[in-house]
């Protein structure tokens, strides 16, 4: 278990007051929010019930240009052109037309962070205090106060990025809910291709990967099936591949679209289900997401916008999104029912060069780099097209 490094005893001073902004959550979305809002002269709080970067939340791998774009790079610890898929009939490499990278989490929080001016402290969410206004009421723009374990905290701006959980709502409870399960290890090791397995003999409904990080390995296995426990199967990965398996890290990942805004808070990365369903894929929607809801709320900040119409053009900017989640979901429904001897001939064709270049970018275009801006310059993330 990680040595739990957020404040106890007298340190755990009471907490209380009203800031221009409350993020909630200080990962992904979080961070990414509050880097919108530097310099904008905004008294911005954000809380996290760990210190930034002390618990790591996935095996970290992302679309190497939106790391560049953040100016993250530094945290890359390397960078894959190929994905292996192996499945029971045929192993594929996949040459895809954009890199993805394993990074370090707690180097690119730090990294994120560094680019904030934003207030933070270590306190849990516990949930929101006063009377919430009912769906479809008008916005009064009255801040929202936010019961932390410290005291209460408001804003007229809050932000919801605390996970799949969606504190400040109505909840989300598996099995129920639409969610996904995920768990890896993280053995010492080298290995050079990013590999998954799509085979029923690990899980039924989901796939399994290892996830290179320089001086380690982030081996995993992800259900669709909220019901099938994947812990035996990511030790059987592991076990298989030789390593032993330690440094364990899970937890539920969302599957379906949600609500970018309710009750007067905005919500984003996996509280909004930002996580892109079938591969999983939620570091890359919450920058993105991240970058679009700080950018609302900058416009408040400025006095460009009242808090209504951020809400509403957020909300919109979400529901733009849900035919594509929508299709992506259907894929994760479909995928377990292919016979693994209908599956081979299919992942063969994926690994057609001009294939897997048309739908890689389709899928890129999802949460596509160009929206993080110039970041630091020409990127080397994407590769030459292939001539004719
Ligand atoms: C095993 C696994 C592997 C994954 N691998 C990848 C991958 O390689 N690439 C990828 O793109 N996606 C991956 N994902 C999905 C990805 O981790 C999530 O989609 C992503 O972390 C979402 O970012 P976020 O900022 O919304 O939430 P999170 O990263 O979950 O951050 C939530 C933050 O809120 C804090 N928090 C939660 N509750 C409270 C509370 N009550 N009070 C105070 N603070 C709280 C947490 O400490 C945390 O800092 C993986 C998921 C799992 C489970």
């Amino acid at each position: 278990m990680p040595v739990r490094r957020t404040k106890r005893g007298d340190e755990r001073t009471p907490l209380e007051g009203s800031w221009d902004v409350v993020i909630c959550g200080a990962s992904f979305a979080g961070l990414t929010i509050a880097r919108e809002l530097r310099g904008s002269g905004a008294r911005v709080l954000i809380v996290d019930r760990y210190e930034i970067g002390e618990r790591q939340t996935s095996a970290c791998a992302a679309p190497t240009e939106w790391i560049e774009r953040l100016g993250l790079s530094p945290s890359i610890r390397q960078t894959f052109t190929d994905l292996v898929v192996h499945s029971p009939h045929i192993d594929t490499r996949w040459r895809l037309p954009w890199s993805f990278s394993t990074f370090d989490y707690p180097e690119l929080c730090n990294l994120l962070w560094e680019q904030c001016d934003a207030d933070f402290e270590t306190a849990k969410v516990e949930g929101r205090v006063g009377a919430i206004p009912p769906a479809g009421v008008a916005d009064d723009g009255d801040p929202v106060a936010v019961e932390t374990d410290r005291g209460v905290v408001e804003a007229p701006l809050v932000v919801d990025c605390l996970g799949w959980r969606r504190v400040l709502d109505d909840g989300y409870q598996p099995p129920d809910a639409p969610l996904s399960r995920g768990l890896e290890v993280h053995p010492a090791g080298t290995d050079d291709d990013l590999e998954i397995w799509i085979d029923r003999d690990i899980v039924p409904a989901g796939y399994g990967w290892n996830f290179p990080a320089r001086d380690e390995l982030r081996i995993g296995v992800g259900s669709f099936d909220p019901r099938f426990h994947v812990k035996d199967p990511t030790v059987k990965l592991t076990e298989d591949l030789g390593k032993p398996p330690e440094g364990y890290q899970g937890n539920w990942i969302p599957h379906r679209l949600r609500e970018g805004t309710a009750r007067n808070v905005f919500f984003c990365g996996d509280s909004a289900g930002h996580c892109i369903p079938l591969t999983a894929e939620g570091i890359r929607p919450a920058f993105y997401f991240g970058i679009a809801c700080g950018r609302e709320l900058r416009a408040v900040v400025d006095g460009r916008r009242d808090r209504a119409a951020a809400l509403q053009r957020y909300s919109d900017f979400n529901a733009e999104h849900r035919w594509k989640y929508e299709w992506m979901l259907r894929v994760q429904k479909l995928l377990p029912k292919i016979p693994p001897r209908v599956l081979a001939p299919i992942l063969r064709g994926v690994a057609v060069e001009s294939f897997t270049e048309w739908s890689f970018d389709h899928y890129l275009a999802i949460a596509p780099p160009e929206f993080a801006g110039e970041g630091e310059g020409e990127t080397e993330a994407r590769r030459e097209p292939v001539a004719a």
